[in-house]
């Protein structure tokens, strides 16, 4: 995975004429930690997990990015999507560096109690590493609110009161209104603005979504209340379809009592991996990385992707989709709203102060439009697609924010600081 996101910064880098030193600098991380998470299973035997943080860049603030709790999480996971946090909060202009981590588990395997163990044993081993300017741990794939919660006391047992030590958290907990679904909302600002460009609107639109989780669930919703019409959906249990529409509102009812898609009334079973390619006009990624490879790449029928998912592109399909006319959102576009309410979420724990709802979801709303419209004049302008469009003026930014901090103004091509 590191390998793809390393490709595509390089093709940003061969636009702006990176010098190599450069590029090995804005590529290494600035510290990788793995941490060895021994605990005791409720039946009392010794559980084992290996446990992740790759700190990748501090030059435009503390470093930001979730924790995914995955049998699949390992260094190269984590050291990819470090780096795509870098670039992420580069392009929506909030003020920090990236960082990602987690843990090889698989929850659905754990009790609570077990997950609350490895959880509050990762935070003690980890302790020096994170905090709230230091690095910001927040969710993503498999881990949630409450974990979140777990995160903050464990950090406050060494430091005190410090709930900007992690985002994402309950809203009884120093949460922010509006964080939960943050992503999917950004998502559908995303979306919104790709269908402008010729007059259309969500409404106007048939979407297809593969996962169902915090993101692909709160895209679903908001891109329904729109009139969007969402047509087929997959999760871990497979795929599930309905020209009509599907009623979102009741598949959310649905997955409250059974957790998972199949088996919904209001759709007909299919195979979760026809839903990339099924009928749609959008199709947005939602799960995990390389869903989107050469072997269905040239079956995907929509129009635009919007990768709600992290990485769900490999280099070879991005180029493939390019090559059909097919637009690619990028997802250190398209899925910022996250880490920018997490933004938000951590400017209001460090004030103590509260925002409404309605103050979020503006703020959230202005900084996502506007992160769309520079990446969309930037490729217009370059004759560039949106993903290096993307990763070129995120580069852009980190290079002007070391310029600034440090003596490096003469290291720097000049048309980096443009
Ligand atoms: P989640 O754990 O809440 O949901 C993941 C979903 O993907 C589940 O519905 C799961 O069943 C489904 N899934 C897993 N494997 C699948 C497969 N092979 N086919 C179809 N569905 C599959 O995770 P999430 O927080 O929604 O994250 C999803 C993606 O969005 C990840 O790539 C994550 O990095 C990214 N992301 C999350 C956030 C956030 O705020 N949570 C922010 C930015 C990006």
């Amino acid at each position: 995975m590191l390998e793809a996101t390393n490709l595509f910064f390089t093709r940003a880098a061969d636009h702006l004429e990176l010098p190599d030193k450069l590029r090995t600098v804005l590529l290494t991380p600035r510290r990788v930690v793995r941490v060895e998470i021994v605990t005791e299973s409720d039946e009392g035997e010794l559980m084992h997990h290996l446990g992740y943080r790759v700190q990748h860049n501090t030059i435009r603030g503390p470093m930001k990015g979730g924790l995914r709790f995955h049998p699949s999480m390992d260094e190269d996971h984590a050291a990819s999507l470090a780096s795509l946090m870098t670039w992420k909060t580069a392009v929506v202009d909030i003020p920090y560096g990236g960082a990602k981590g987690g843990i090889n588990c698989d929850p659905s395997k754990l009790s609570d109690q077990e997950l609350y163990r490895i959880t509050t044993r990762f935070v003690e081993l980890m302790k020096e590493v994170i905090g709230p300017t230091i690095d910001i741990p927040a969710p993503d794939v498999n881990t949630n609110a409450q974990i979140m919660g777990w995160i903050m006391d464990e950090y406050t047992k060494f430091y005190g009161f410090n709930p900007a030590v992690v985002t994402g958290k309950p809203v009884d907990l120093f949460g922010s209104l509006g964080r939960e679904e943050a992503t999917g909302r950004g998502v559908m600002y995303s979306l919104e603005e790709y269908l402008k460009n010729d007059g259309r609107k969500l409404s106007d639109v048939s979407v297809a979504i593969q996962g169902f989780g915090n993101v692909g669930s709160n895209a679903a919703r908001l891109i329904a209340e729109q009139g969007g019409r969402i047509v087929a959906v997959s999760d871990i249990s497979g795929g599930i379809a309905n020209d009509q529409g599907i009623d979102i509102p009741a598949l959310l009812d649905w997955i409250g009592e059974h957790r998972v898609v199949e088996g919904f009334p209001g759709a007909d079973a299919i195979d979760g991996a026809a839903v990339l390619t099924c009928k749609a006009d959008v199709l947005i990624p939602a799960a995990l990385e390389d869903a989107i490879t050469v072997d269905n790449a040239s079956q995907i029928q929509a129009e635009v992707v919007v990768e709600a998912a992290n990485g769900p592109t490999t280099p070879e399909a991005h180029d493939l989709l390019h090559q059909r006319g097919i637009t690619v959102i990028p997802d250190i576009l398209a899925n910022a709203g996250g880490v920018t309410v997490s933004y938000f979420e951590w400017s209001q724990n460090i004030q103590q102060f509260r925002w409404e709802l309605e103050r979020v979801n503006r703020e959230l709303e202005v900084i996502m439009r506007r992160a769309y419209g520079s990446v969309a004049q930037l490729a217009a302008d370059d004759g560039l697609d949106m993903r290096t469009a993307a990763f070129v003026l995120a580069i852009k930014r980190v290079a002007r924010a070391a310029a600034s901090r440090q003596n490096v103004r003469h290291l720097l091509p000049t048309g980096l600081l443009e």
